[in-house]
């Protein structure tokens, strides 16, 4: 497989809903080679997440990983390397709660979006079998932008306020105290 690469904003391919995927496809050389790729890209570049549009293949799968970096991410637990394909996402409880996201698609840029803080995913995991996780707080926030990727979204589209998109170095000097 040729060495990917991140598309940006701006490629259409970001902008597409992606296919699901057919159970015979799941363990195909060609997707496991696709999630080994994926996963070198999102440990190089230090993101916790990618989907598949990001690397321009427009299928629905996601891989999400939040490694154990003290501070990095407030609270948050660490959660191992997980594979989701053809997820659903049922919002359990409307309260909605603000996060600054940002996205290796979007590079440079900081944005703060209100999502939806408990929330069920339904999916199928990289054996193929039916799995379903109910996740609350910031990583319901990481899931929703993961699977918003799968269906052409990015979190820019989800912003109430646009004053409140920063560039890292200024969300470091104004947002951060
Ligand atoms: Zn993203």
């Amino acid at each position: 497989m040729a060495v990917l690469e991140i598309v940006r904003m701006g490629h259409p391919i970001l902008r597409e809903v992606a296919r699901p995927l057919a159970d015979e496809e799941i363990q195909s050389p060609d997707i496991l080679q696709l999630i080994q790729a994926m996963t070198d890209i999102l440990h190089a570049a230090g993101g916790i997440g990618l989907a598949a549009p990001q690397v321009n293949r427009s299928i629905q799968l996601a891989i999400v990983e939040v490694a154990e970096i003290p501070g990095r991410y407030g609270d948050l637990p660490p959660s191992p390397l997980t594979v989701y394909i053809n997820p659903s996402i049922t919002v359990l409880s409307p309260e909605e709660e603000g996060f600054w996201e940002g996205c290796l698609s979007i590079p440079g840029l900081r944005g703060y979006v209100e999502r939806p803080q408990h929330i069920q995913v339904d999916y199928l995991d990289l054996p193929g079998e039916p799995n379903r996780m109910v996740l609350e707080g910031f990583l319901a926030t990481v899931f929703q932008h993961e699977f918003d990727h799968l269906q052409g979204k990015l979190y820019i589209d989800r912003m109430k306020d646009t004053r409140l998109l920063s560039f890292e170095e200024e969300f470091a000097q104004f947002q951060l105290d």
